[in-house]
């Protein structure tokens, strides 16, 4: 598997004329070769030459964590006392363009740069991303694993089995975690619990404030969670529950987010530009008077990453394919009142979209 998508990258980079690709710190290294950096100091990267073999440079230290795979790549293992900026120099050859990991420390590719003043560097995402976004089957069985056991999470919270009223936010923050990892996830993302007004920012910082009966608490998590391979696959869901009877104009303005939602959902087919399936539902959003309140784009492509392309967006022309998969969540956000978002993870496929997320989407309400 990591050796056909190393051929797939390598025909990316003879089209585009890239010699080299290195990848260290992000999810690249992991899904073209299996083992993870840790993002620490140390140089890892993973050498790609067009022609020729792949070359993994590794501290010494850890290299035990690397599951070998000769047929992949060959391990450089490093000296505290060596120089890594050498080795890859070395390893590099004489190159004209270098495509780097968008997410390799800069100071790297400064060290590199100064080494190598004459080469052209170039975001890795250029040929990376083209391969990443399109997922196959057996990641989309990977994505659909982590949304179910996001699911059962999910479910928990609407059915009151976690309790949220006299809790601080952070404290149910904990809790949604401690579950993630319970369901199967290796790695909480993030957690975000937003009571009340809290819950009009859409990035809320879970906090001390104390969840009270009569507010509404918008709770968005994801997490990791390995497949076979050990590689890691996101999950993320976002549903609102109200603590006791929700007033009028709440339940009116999550109506419209349903069926906004779910209509987007409909619209996400293959061949369906990503900005339409924004508007269709950013479209019924602001027929309803709340255009000034939905205040993010719709959506964000999921895999290996919690956010990678596709982004749906406004002005993404991108035609969706058959194994795309992303986050739909459109929300209404009421600063200093309130805010409703809802998410589900879908796959557009050749049958129509394949929607991960199975949690029921109406506004849960809980007696407090
Ligand atoms: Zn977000
Ligand atoms: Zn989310
Ligand atoms: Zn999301």
């Amino acid at each position: 598997m990591f050796s056909q998508r190393l051929d797939r990258v390598r025909t990316l980079m003879a089209e585009q004329q890239v010699d080299v690709l290195l990848l260290s710190v992000g999810a690249d290294l992991p899904y073209f070769c299996g083992y993870e950096a840790m993002p620490l100091e140390r140089l890892t990267m993973l050498v790609v030459p067009r022609d020729g073999e792949a070359r993994l440079i590794v501290p010494r230290l850890e290299a035990p964590r690397v599951v070998e795979r000769p047929d992949v790549f060959e391990i450089e293992a490093w000296d505290e006392t060596d120089d890594p900026i050498d080795l890859a120099h070395s390893l590099i050859g004489p190159v004209s363009v270098a495509a780097i990991g968008d997410h390799t420390w800069a100071g790297f590719l400064v060290d590199l740069m100064k080494v190598l003043p004459s080469v052209e560097f170039r975001r890795a995402s250029e040929i990376t991303s083209p391969i990443r976004q399109v997922k196959d089957s057996a990641e989309v069985e990977s994505l659909r694993a982590a949304a179910a056991a996001a699911d059962r999470v999910a479910t928990a919270l609407r059915s009151g089995e976690i309790q949220l009223a006299g809790r601080t936010e952070a404290q149910v923050q904990a809790e949604l975690g401690r579950r993630l990892l319970a369901e199967g996830h290796q790695r909480v993302n993030f957690a975000i619990v937003a009571s009340g007004e809290n819950a009009a920012s859409p990035h809320h910082e879970a906090g001390d404030r104390v969840i009270r009966p009569g507010e509404v608490v918008l709770c968005d998590f994801g997490g990791t969670m390995a497949d076979a391979d050990g590689v890691g696959y996101c999950s993320d869901i976002t549903r609102c529950v109200h603590l006791g009877e929700p007033p009028a104009d709440l339940v009116d303005a999550y109506d419209v987010l349903f069926e906004a939602q779910a209509a987007q959902v409909a619209a996400a087919v293959v061949g369906q530009p990503c900005q339409e399936v924004d508007r269709v539902g950013r479209t019924m959003i602001a027929e309803a008077g709340f255009g000034d309140n939905f205040i993010h784009r719709t959506g964000h492509g999921i895999g290996t990453e919690a956010h990678e392309d596709p982004y749906i967006v406004e002005g993404n022309l991108l035609e969706l394919r058959a194994g795309h998969a992303f986050s739909i969540e459109p929300g209404i956000y009421l600063p200093g009142r309130w805010g409703l978002r809802l998410e589900d993870i879908v796959v557009a496929a050749a049958d129509g979209p394949d929607n991960l997320t199975s949690t029921d989407h109406r506004l849960a309400v809980i007696d407090a």
